[in-house]
């Protein structure tokens, strides 16, 4: 067993980390004294010696060199902005965020030699710091902890009863059965998520999920049952395929479900159940992940970073986006994120103009299309999808320079995609777009960055 403890300084890390080390009879790590001595002098020494990049350095060696098992390990609290300690961390790991409210982390602190790492009061400090690093202790952990008004001993019960009974109430697993049956898609993965949460053994395997109505059809479970196991993750992904996304929630709050993907229908209906929304996500419109913190659920939206990625080094001012449903406000806020002017088509023009005003854009109908000299193209209607052999833009509006990017998936060489290559346009395939906001979550769901590249070959 190897137990990690990430959070802000002042959140318990050292005390909890000795008092449960001597519970399990494991040895303690804490990787800022490991640095200390691998240095030879004081962490005030070192920033003054070697700066923030100097001890940086030093720490990431340190992490990528701790005993696979056996051990209970206070990680420093910048550790988790680095992705790659972070699956250092993670593997076969359990994986606890200490967190508490500034003021208790301020109190706590005051004092401390530690060096400031901003220009700002200690007070200021912790707050702004904090406020960075939060969203990466919630991904790189498996729980979360609350140590605001617990002392060191209900942390440690807190923890030991995670490890040991595991994160859900037995009763409520048994309770909860009834409900996975009826959202659960397939006999096989049903029995499956049954056999799991009835079983006594490895009680702290997280549960992740997709939502949809359907999603039966998703690739996410593969994708991400494989990614797991590649990163040592103690984690199970499945599908709950349900018409109320309120009943989902609820699902999630019983079951603690870490994360959850959410797709067509419930992208804008989820929101009302969340407790927080990021203000990508508000922006938008619409949240395509949620993640679980300690009961606390917050939504986000990769789906904009899917589309704004595989247009990175795309040059040109102006674009067109054809469509003004959920996809289309991600692909816009995405462009408009690149600072480049817009313009939305649709076959329904009053929906094109409520996008348009929310986004600070031009609107028109599909006929407005061919008066428009744009460098960037998106489809982000459903014409071409399967069997739909139509192109929602004759060839010849398309023009040799310009970039076509079609959100549709399947196939991944539309008709529209056919006929811009024969005119000379740069594609782009919808698979990009999953690829690039599939990355995103996975990084928000486990604080750990894939190569795109990877992604890629287990979708094929
Ligand atoms: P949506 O909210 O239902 O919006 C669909 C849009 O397409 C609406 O603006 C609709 O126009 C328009 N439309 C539908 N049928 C049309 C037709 N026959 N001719 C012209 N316009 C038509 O759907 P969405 O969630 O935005 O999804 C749109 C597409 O994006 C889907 O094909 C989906 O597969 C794709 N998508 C891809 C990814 C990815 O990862 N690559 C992610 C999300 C979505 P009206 O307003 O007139 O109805």
């Amino acid at each position: 067993m190897r137990v990690v403890l990430i959070g802000f300084r002042g959140s318990g890390k050292t005390a909890v980390g000795k008092r449960l080390a001597g519970a399990l009879r494991l040895p303690w790590i804490d990787t800022d004294a490991a640095i200390e001595a691998r240095a030879g002098m004081g962490i005030p020494a070192i920033f003054a010696e070697r700066r923030e990049a100097g001890f940086r350095a030093l720490e990431r060696e340190i992490i990528a060199a701790l005993p696979a098992d056996g051990c209970v390990v206070s990680a420093g609290g910048g550790a988790v902005l680095d992705p790659e300690n972070v699956a250092h961390l993670r593997a076969g790991s359990a994986v606890f965020f200490l967190r508490a409210p500034p003021a208790v982390l301020e109190a706590r602190v005051r004092g401390s030699d530690r060096p400031a790492l901003t220009a700002f009061s200690p007070a200021e400090e912790v707050r702004v710091l904090l406020a960075e690093r939060t969203p990466a202790y919630r991904s790189a952990a498996d729980v979360c902890v609350d140590t605001g008004e617990r002392g060191v001993g209900e942390v440690c019960e807190a923890i030991l009863s995670a490890l040991f009974a595991g994160t859900v109430p037995r009763a409520s697993c048994l309770r909860s059965l009834d409900a996975i049956v009826r959202m659960v898609p397939s006999a096989a993965e049903r029995a499956n998520l049954c056999t799991l949460l009835c079983s006594k053994e490895n009680p702290l395997r997280r549960l992740f999920a997709i939502t949809g109505f359907p999603c039966a059809h998703s690739k996410s479970p593969l994708l991400y049952n494989h990614l797991f196991s590649r990163f040592n993750l103690n984690y199970y992904y499945t599908l709950l395929e349900w018409p109320d996304v309120g009943d989902v929630i609820d699902l999630v709050r019983t079951l603690d479900i870490r994360a959850l993907s959410v797709t067509i229908p419930h992208k804008s209906v989820v929101m009302a159940h969340l407790d927080e929304i990021d203000a990508h996500a508000a922006a938008i419109g619409a949240v395509n992940s949620v993640l679980n913190c300690g009961g606390i659920l917050s939504g986000y939206n990769t789906d904009w970073i899917g589309v704004k990625m595989p247009l990175d080094d795309v040059e040109g001012s102006r674009a067109v986006v054809i469509g003004a449903g959920g996809a289309a406000a991600a692909a816009v806020y995405a462009l408009r994120d690149r600072g480049m002017e817009v313009c939305i088509l649709n076959r329904t023009e009053g929906r094109a103009a409520a996008l348009a005003s929310r986004f600070g854009c031009e609107y028109g109908p599909l006929a407005a299309l061919p008066a428009l000299d744009a460098d960037v193209l998106i489809n982000a209607t459903p014409v071409g999808m399967g069997d739909d052999g139509r192109s929602p833009v004759p060839q010849e509006h398309l023009r040799e320079g310009m970039c076509v990017f079609d959100l549709v998936y399947t196939p991944p060489q539309t008709p529209l995609l056919a006929a811009a290559e024969k005119r000379g346009c740069r594609t782009i395939p919808g698979t990009e777009m999953f690829v690039y906001q599939a990355k995103a979550q996975f990084a928000l769901f486990t604080g750990i960055e894939v190569e795109p590249a990877l992604i890629r070959r287990l979708l094929q």
